[in-house]
């Protein structure tokens, strides 16, 4: 099920709504994120959810329906190589939508991205987040306390291998 809110939000590394949908390891992954002469947003909304879709919303516009959609489920990247694949493009092309350059960044952003948009586009339609990040690992402790001599209050450092002696009672255990 879908989350029922519609999102918008850029690629960026530290994009707080790219952050609930791609963890950690997932966002290390990515080689290439949105940079700021690509004027659009992507845009999740709870409508026609089968084919895993995403929309590209293009600053200023505000249309409520017929936003330019990229379907992601069975699909590859190959299939989006040219502008006209996008459904509704001609919201991309037309006076006020994007010159020839911007066009060809939006098919290498899209081409670039496609598995993490794909992913993003995945658990959105799936009324799912990334899964948490790991949690940090307990640092290992460095000494340990004297268990050798009664009422020691010295501590022992931890080797891997041997013995190694108290900072006190200077016993080796
Ligand atoms: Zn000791």
């Amino acid at each position: 099920m879908a989350t029922g809110n519609a999102i918008v939000f850029r690629f960026e590394e530290n994009n707080p709504t790219l952050r609930r949908y791609l963890n950690t390891a997932e966002r290390a992954e990515v080689d290439h994120w949105q940079t700021p002469n690509m004027t659009w947003s992507i845009e999740l909304h709870p409508m026609h959810l089968t084919g895993n879709p995403f929309y590209i919303r293009l600053f200023g516009n505000t249309d409520s329906g017929n936003v330019p959609k990229v379907d992601t489920r069975n699909k590859t990247a190959s299939q989006y190589g040219d502008i006209t694949k996008i459904a509704n493009n001609a919201k991309l092309r037309n006076k006020g939508g994007l010159n020839t350059v911007e066009q060809g960044l939006l098919i290498t952003f899209i081409s670039n991205n496609w598995d993490h948009l794909s992913l993003i586009a995945q658990r959105y339609a799936d009324g799912e987040l990334a899964p948490p990040d790991p949690p940090p690992p307990t640092p290992r402790a460095t000494t340990k306390p004297c268990t050798v001599t009664p009422q020691c209050t010295g501590t022992v450092p931890v080797v891997t291998s041997g013995k190694a002696a108290c900072n006190v009672c200077y016993q080796f255990q």
